[in-house]
């Protein structure tokens, strides 16, 4: 999911509908603001599909008025699944003994059946079938004094992955976990700040990139205080999801100091390296293949080629909900240059195998346009095993690099050669000149490895074996 929030601009709302126009790649389900106004009071406006169908209108924006606006754009991973139900829409809000507070977040709370249980126990009453929903019942049974303090307390109990933008009637509250897993960064947009999942939505609005958030950290900005920072958890060791920078992230992002777009072209670099190929062509899987095939090209002096074009009016595949959409999508998505490829030996470059859905169509549309070979290089290692962080990975048993080798999955795909890159290359890739430290690796890569930096309690409980 993206999560955006601005303090102290004119129609704060308008801010963030275009902050999460700049995010929508984190998620397309849905969409949702609140906003405060000092006459108006608390106002949210919530809607399934894109930020620019719902939230440009006048007639809905008129609605949002405040210097004060939070937003999420949500891509279901927990809560109801298949279909989002509108109550499930972020951000939440709820009246409680210190005034009201919104939230939204991204990540996914590891803990939050066991949690549930005991706030409904306890009489809470649930709204959504949403994890995030927790926060705001914990903070409602805090008994701190002020909102910051019921909301650490809160966060205090929810294990997992946490980014989460918050506001009360005068202020702008940002938080990461612990490991600081999801992104979130800080900008100044004119005397005002804002809070950000990704930089590339600071930019859109014309704000100042000040910083990163560090993990457990906590601001609460006010108009009056500006910036206060503290630390309410346990310091750990950082495990950021690596995955942000091989495909969650826009390439227009800066991550942990660095730029997605460059990471990704060194990774091609690397998998050039690691796994070279003769070939006329390489191609990238748009878009998410692009700076990887961009980087293998450079590497390899192998020419670049735009062997596959997207429709530019479809959206992410994988993140349609259900198989069969995501079935029909690869076709809807891409299609292939046939008059480039014809009797040519290609090089595809994607970002990641999941199911193989995607590989296994394009490899056919490839082969039924006449190449004379397909070369599969992957810019993250094999995916086998679940996200419990916050991306959507399918259950175990519907990976296919749980279940196969990488010899398997080749013929599986049926595909000249498929290579993906070694995690010591991706860690070389992100800047871990040594690559992956094994004693505690520098970054989460649960997904790839098995190594889960935070127990996913729920899961656990629901029968899935680490
Ligand atoms: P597959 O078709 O193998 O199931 O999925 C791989 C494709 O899904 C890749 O092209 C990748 O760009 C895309 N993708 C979109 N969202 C995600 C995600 O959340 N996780 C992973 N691993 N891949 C994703
Ligand atoms: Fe990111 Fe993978 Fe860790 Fe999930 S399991 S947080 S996708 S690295
Ligand atoms: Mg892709």
């Amino acid at each position: 999911c993206g999560i955006f929030g601005v303090l102290g601009t004119k129609e704060a709302a308008n801010f963030v509908a275009l902050g999460l126009h700049a995010l929508q790649h984190r998620g397309q389900e849905a969409g949702g603001i609140v906003s405060h106004d000092p006459e108006m009071g608390f106002n949210s406006a919530r809607r399934f599909g894109y930020v620019r169908d719902n939230f440009t209108s006048q007639k809905v924006m008129e609605t949002l008025p405040g210097p004060l606006a939070i937003g999420h754009v949500r891509y279901s991973t927990a809560g109801s699944k298949g279909q989002t139900a509108i109550r499930d829409v972020q951000p939440f809000f709820g009246e409680f003994a210190m005034g009201g507070a919104a939230i939204a977040h991204n990540g996914n709370i590891t803990n939050a059946n066991a949690l549930r249980r005991e706030l409904i126990e306890r009489g809470s009453i649930f709204q959504s079938s949403s994890d995030s929903e927790c926060i705001i019942h914990l903070m409602a049974r805090s008994l701190q004094r002020n909102i910051p303090e019921r909301m650490e307390d809160a966060l205090r109990r929810v294990e997992g992955a946490f980014s989460v933008v918050a506001m009360t009637r005068t202020k702008l509250i940002g938080v990461r976990d612990p490991l600081g897993v999801r992104p979130l960064v800080l900008g100044k947009v004119g005397d005002g700040w804002a809070l950000s999942s990704e930089t590339c939505a600071l930019d859109i609005i014309g704000a100042e990139f000040v910083r990163e958030i560090e993990p457990g950290e906590m601001v609460v900005i006010s108009e009056k205080y500006g910036v206060q920072s503290h630390f309410p958890f346990r310091r750990q060791p950082s495990k950021f999801c690596i995955f942000e920078h091989v495909y969650f992230s826009r390439p227009d992002s800066i991550l942990g100091g660095r730029s997605v777009y460059e990471t990704r072209e060194n990774i091609g670099r690397e998998l050039a390296k690691e796994s070279p190929v003769e070939a006329d062509l390489v191609c990238p899987v748009p878009d998410s293949g692009t700076p990887a095939a961009i980087g293998f090209s450079l590497e390899s002096g192998i020419p670049y080629a735009m062997g596959i074009i997207r429709n530019q009016y479809m959206g992410r595949t994988f993140i349609e909900p259900t198989e069969s959409i995501r079935n029909m999508g690869v076709r809807l998505k891409l299609n292939v240059n046939r008059a480039l490829i014809k009797g040519k030996r290609v090089i595809l470059v994607d970002d990641s195998v999941v199911r193989g859905t995607t590989s296994r169509k394009i490899k056919e549309m490839i082969l039924d346009a006449g190449a004379a070979e397909v070369h599969f290089r992957i810019a993250s290692p094999p995916t086998a095993w679940p996200c419990f962080y916050g991306v959507d990975t399918p259950d175990r048993d519907k990976l296919l690099a749980a279940t196969m080798s990488e010899e398997e999955m080749r013929d599986h795909l049926g595909v000249d050669s498929l290579k993906f890159i070694s995690l010591d290359g991706l860690y070389r890739a992100v800047g871990e000149a040594k690559g992956r430290d094994k004693a505690c690796p520098q970054y989460c890569d649960a997904c790839f490895s098995g190594e889960y930096p935070v127990i996913p309690a729920d899961k656990i409980d629901d029968g899935f074996v680490m």
